[in-house]
C-alpha cells in the first residue's frame, strides 16, 4: 500500500472511531497528483479499505469499484486553491447542533473562547442550508474557502481544508471543541476580546 493511501485510511478510521461521523456520513479527500483520492458514497468511514477508494478526475469522472461521495463537487472545488492538499467534511455532534440554531451572525457562528480556536479558526462563517451534494452548495463553499480554511454548513456539518492531514484535522478538532464549549458555557462564557485576539495573531503569524 502506498504511504498516502495508508495515511488516508488512518484518517478516515480515526474520524469514525472518535465520533466525528456516524453512519455513512462524512467524507475525506486528498490531492493525488492531477486527481483526488476520495471516500466512496454510502460507506461508513470506519469500514473503508484500500480497494474502496475512488480516484476522482478534475472533470468529475472517476475510477474505482463504487461511486465517489455524493459531496464530491464540494471537495473538487476546494482544490482550486493550490495550497489545499486535504479536505475533511464531518457531521460532528456539537458543530451540527450549533449549525441547527437560528444564529444571528452568518460571519461568525460562535464566540471565540480559546487561543487555539482563535489561531486555527477565528470567525467561523455559516452558510445557509443547501441540499448536500448540490452544485449550489459546492459554489457557496468554494467562495468561502477561497479566503479561509473552514466553514459551518447549516443543519449539516463542518468543512475544513489544509495543506496536510494534520492541519485540516486540527481545524476540525478546534471547531468541534469550541462548539462543545459554546453549549457547556450556555451564554455565560467570556469570549476573547479583539485586543487579545490581535495579540495572538501577532505572536503566531
Ligand atoms: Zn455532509
Amino acid at each position: 500500500m502506498e504511504e498516502w493511501t495508508s495515511v488516508f485510511l488512518d484518517l478516515c478510521h480515526d474520524l469514525q472511531r472518535r465520533g466525528f461521523v456516524s453512519g455513512s456520513g462524512g467524507n475525506v479527500s486528498f490531492r493525488f497528483g492531477d486527481r483526488l483520492l476520495i471516500t466512496p458514497s454510502g460507506r461508513n468511514l470506519g469500514a473503508i479499505r484500500e480497494r474502496d477508494l475512488i480516484f476522482l478526475n478534475r472533470d468529475g469522472s472517476w475510477e474505482g469499484e463504487g461511486r465517489p461521495s455524493k459531496e464530491w463537487r464540494m471537495h473538487l472545488r476546494c482544490y482550486c486553491r493550490d495550497d489545499v492538499s486535504v479536505v475533511i467534511h464531518v457531521h460532528s455532534s456539537y458543530a451540527v447542533a450549533l449549525s441547527c440554531l437560528d444564529l444571528p451572525d452568518s460571519d461568525c457562528a460562535m464566540a471565540v473562547y480559546t487561543p487555539g480556536y482563535a489561531i486555527q479558526v477565528g470567525n467561523l462563517p455559516l452558510l445557509p442550508y443547501m441540499v448536500p451534494g448540490s452544485e449550489e452548495l459546492a459554489d457557496r463553499v468554494a467562495s468561502v474557502i477561497d479566503g479561509r480554511n473552514s466553514v459551518l454548513l447549516a443543519n449539516h456539518g463542518i468543512l475544513a481544508v489544509g495543506s496536510s492531514p494534520e492541519r485540516a484535522l486540527n481545524v476540525v478538532e478546534e471547531i468541534e471543541e469550541n462548539a462543545r464549549l459554546h453549549f457547556i458555557l450556555d451564554g455565560r462564557g467570556r469570549p476573547l476580546g479583539e485586543e487579545e485576539r490581535k495579540a495572538l495573531s501577532l505572536l503566531y503569524r
